[in-house]
């Protein structure tokens, strides 16, 4: 590995829309989250959206602020929102060959739960190339961009940040990464210009970033 990416060790991507787009999937748990809100709260379900787009704004994901102002149990709620049919996802053999090809550790970390990440990555070929999923239930449903999400994962694997690249589609999620000491990288269309200090490297999607390395 030469170039921006040598002194990298231990690779951290985040997966929805990172790893892969699936916006029919994403609309699937959506909708389920919305319905999920409208019976537990007792709201109509454009409330129930309100909601679930406001939790997610202020804490990082919806689940944090139902269990904090409704009392709703988390691993039932990201259970019962991710029972989706995964079969919409097709393998992608070009990005696992890519990531297996880094060298080092290789992580998920994710703001999903209930078994979100295991399903979506065994239904895109890629669970055998990540050393290890960290997803909400893992970080004790800190959900990025809380610091304390990060430092949990930090600590569970021992992972050193300044031999760490922290990949991510969204952009406040980096902002902690850079402060804790990862080198981090943007993927995605939307390029903020200017770019904020905290986005070290860009790129259109994940494929492009690595073909970088
Ligand atoms: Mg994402």
């Amino acid at each position: 590995m030469t170039g921006a990416f040598a002194h990298v060790s231990a690779w951290v991507f985040d997966l929805d829309n990172t790893l892969y787009p699936a916006p029919a999937l994403y609309d699937a748990i959506g909708e389920r989250m919305t319905a999920y809100i409208a019976r537990a709260v007792g709201v109509e379900p454009s409330v129930a959206f309100d909601l679930r787009e406001r939790y997610f704004h202020l804490f990082g994901a919806t689940v944090v602020g139902l269990s904090k102002h409704h009392g709703v149990d988390q691993r039932d709620f990201m259970a019962h929102v991710h029972d989706v049919d995964y079969s919409v996802l097709a393998p992608d053999p070009e990005l696992a060959a890519m990531v297996a090809a880094l060298p080092g550790r290789k992580f998920i970390h994710t703001n999903g739960g209930g078994g979100h990440a295991q399903r979506a990555l065994a239904a895109l070929g890629l669970d055998a190339v990540f050393d290890a999923v960290f997803d909400l239930e893992d970080a004790d449903f800190s959900p990025k961009p809380q610091p304390l999400s990060y430092r949990r994962l930090i600590e569970a694997y021992s992972i050193d940040p300044s031999r760490a690249l922290f990949v991510e589609d969204t952009l406040r999620n980096l902002e902690p990464a850079h402060e804790l000491g990862f080198a981090t990288a943007l993927v995605g269309v939307v390029h903020p210009e200017p770019r904020p200090p905290y986005v070290h490297h860009w790129a259109s999607d994940v494929k492009t970033l690595l073909r970088s390395t």
